[in-house]
């Protein structure tokens, strides 16, 4: 961690004094979401107008002729919850570096477990895809390296369990994350992978890292289609060889390590299908770090327009990863 610049906190106290009421917190969505001021979701238009008495649809659109709110076209959508408890809950969840189990916020902002299990899914799911000047592909230099995590078995489907098996890993298990961190900003990309060979494996980097860039890797031969649109460069972690000047992984290692110790310290029941989701939290929150909180906080929630996520889809089983590419 370069630890180059100071970011700058907001304690909980000073959080309570910005958002003493559910108007302080919706205005404060408004003004993130239509930062040029209020725009229909429905058709885009900016000609708008505030109906006295009518929430939880305040405003109304003349040239579409329905009613809108800032939760419209978001992940917010037809949630009751309030935006005060919105607003804590994205605090919470960056604040946390390990991550906030929904049990934790559950308590903290006085909702059910499985209404606050939801809540996070649908702020992880604000990372996941985000198209802001933090994503890739990256000018690299870069380091790629993959990873296992433990998935419980009981979460698995039979189908997966035997595909897995079929890949001879013997560690049924287990499910693979591949990495890329830019040296030069800092910042990383995950994906959730169904196996670690060249097209998922490869594929991964070649869509992360702008061609041309030196990418440093371990010795596996999935990475061996790299050399021909990167400068790649490999280390034999196995015959312990000593790093090599620039000629390392530690940096995505790093994050491996930290990404670890949330996913086993806070989400002790991880199931498969999620992950994906999981590392786009820890990804996300690793790239917005150095900002702060208060920015970060207005950069989550431009990442939640546009998107949907239902609890019926969220629940839903199809007995794949549904993040991993196949
Ligand atoms: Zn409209």
């Amino acid at each position: 961690m370069s630890g180059k610049s100071y970011r700058e906190g907001v304690t909980v106290i000073q959080l309570a004094e910005m958002f003493p009421t559910e108007d302080s917190a919706r205005e404060w969505f408004e003004s993130v979401i239509w930062p040029n001021g209020r725009v229909c979701p429905h058709c885009k238009s900016t000609e708008t107008i505030e109906c006295k008495g009518k929430p939880p649809l305040p405003y109304w659109c003349p040239s579409c002729k329905r009613h809108f709110s800032v939760r419209v076209g978001t992940l917010m959508h037809r949630s009751k919850i309030s935006f005060r408890k919105w607003v804590w809950a994205i605090y919470l969840h960056l604040t946390s570096l390990k991550g906030v189990s929904s049990v934790k916020l559950g308590r903290d902002i006085g909702v059910r477990q499985p209404t606050a299990w939801f809540m996070l899914h649908r702020i992880r799911k604000a990372f996941d895809g985000d198209d802001s000047d933090l994503t890739p592909p990256f000018d690299g230099p870069a380091e790629a390296d993959e990873t296992y995590v433990g998935g419980k078995r009981a979460n698995k489907s039979n189908a997966r369990r035997a595909e897995l098996a079929g890949q001879g890993r013997g560690a049924v298990d287990m499910e693979a994350i591949v990495g890329v961190k830019d040296r030069e900003s800092n910042r990383v990309a995950v994906r959730h992978v169904r196996r670690t060979d060249g097209p998922h494996v490869a594929g991964f980097v070649a869509e992360s890292v702008k061609p041309g860039a030196t990418v440093y890797t371990d010795e596996s031969t999935a990475y061996n289609a790299l050399a021909a649109r990167y400068d790649h460069e490999s280390v034999n972690h196995s015959a312990k060889e000593f790093v090599r000047e620039m000629a390392h992984t530690n940096g995505v290692e790093s994050f491996w390590s930290m990404m670890k110790r949330g996913i086993v310290g806070t989400y002790h029941k991880l199931s498969p299908k999620h992950l994906h989701r999981y590392a786009a939290e820890f990804s996300g929150r690793h790239n917005l770090r150095e900002r702060d909180t208060l920015s970060q906080m207005a950069d989550l929630a431009h990442g939640m327009v546009g998107k949907r996520l239902t609890y019926a889809a969220l629940i839903a089983d199809n007995g794949l990863p549904s993040g991993a590419r196949s």
